[in-house]
C-alpha cells in the first residue's frame, strides 16, 4: 500500500507551536520537531475531560480505550473527567491496520474486544490516539453498534484529517494532526517511543 509518510510539512507547524526539539537522550534524539509538548497535551487533556464529564453526566459511559496506542492518552484523560459521571466504566480492545510504518491498507482492521462487560445497551465513548484514514474506527464503531450499543461516540488525541478515506468526523479531538509519522505519548514505531512524554516527529532515518 501506499506508505503514510507525508512529505516535510514543517511549515505547518507555526500554527501547533512545535520548537526544535532539545537532544538530551536515548529516543529524544530521534525526533526532529515536537508538535505538542508535555504541557500542552496536559492542558488540552484537562479541557477535553471537563467536556467529557458535562456531556457524559447522565449516560453512564462505557469508555473504551485501543490499544496499544492510546493507552497512555487513556489514563490521563479518565482521570481527568471530573466530575466523574454515575456508573462510568472502562474496557480496552485492540485494533490494528498497520504495520511499522506502512499501511496494509486493504487488509481488514483485526479487532480483539474481549469485553467482560456487555455493549449492548450501553453509551460508548471510543478513545484512539490518532485517526489517518479512518478505516480503523469507522470499523470499530460499527462493530460495537452491531453488538447493541446505545450510542457510540469517539474522541482521538489527534486527527489527521487531511488523509481521511472515508466519511467520518471524531466527535471529540484533542488537536489537528499534520501529515507526519509522530510518535510519543503513546504513540510507536515498532514499539519504540511510546513514553516519550510529549508527541513529535520520528527523524526519517530512525525508519529502518
Ligand atoms: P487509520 O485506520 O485511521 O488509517 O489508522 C489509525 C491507526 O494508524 C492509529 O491507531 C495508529 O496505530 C496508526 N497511525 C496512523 N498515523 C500514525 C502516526 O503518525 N504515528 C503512529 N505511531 N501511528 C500512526
Amino acid at each position: 500500500g501506499k506508505g503514510i509518510l507525508g512529505k516535510n510539512r514543517s511549515h505547518l507547524l507555526h500554527r501547533t507551536g512545535a520548537r526544535r526539539a532539545t537532544v538530551v537522550s536515548n529516543q529524544h534524539k530521534d525526533i526532529s520537531v515536537i508538535l505538542f509538548s508535555e504541557k500542552v497535551v496536559k492542558e488540552r487533556t484537562l479541557e477535553m475531560g471537563r467536556e467529557l464529564a458535562a456531556d457524559f453526566a447522565e449516560k453512564q459511559p462505557l469508555i473504551i480505550g485501543t490499544l496499544n496506542g492510546a493507552f497512555v492518552f487513556m489514563a490521563d484523560l479518565v482521570r481527568a473527567i471530573d466530575p466523574l459521571p454515575d456508573g462510568l466504566q472502562m474496557d480496552f480492545l485492540r485494533a490494528s491496520s498497520y504495520i511499522g510504518a506502512s499501511t496494509t491498507g486493504e487488509e481488514a482492521v483485526s479487532l480483539g474486544l474481549v469485553s467482560k462487560v456487555p455493549i449492548s445497551g450501553r453509551h460508548i465513548l471510543l478513545v484512539e490516539d490518532i485517526i489517518d484514514t479512518g478505516k480503523t474506527l469507522q470499523e470499530l464503531c460499527a462493530r460495537l453498534k452491531s453488538q447493541g450499543a446505545a450510542s457510540v461516540s469517539t474522541v482521538t488525541l489527534l486527527d489527521k484529517s487531511a488523509r481521511r478515506q472515508v466519511d467520518l468526523q471524531p466527535d471529540y479531538k484533542g488537536f489537528e494532526c499534520p501529515d507526519e509519522f509522530v510518535v510519543g505519548y503513546g504513540l510507536d514505531y515498532n514499539e519504540h517511543y511510546r513514553s516519550l512524554p510529549y508527541i513529535g516527529v520520528l527523524r526519517p532515518e530512525c525508519y529502518s
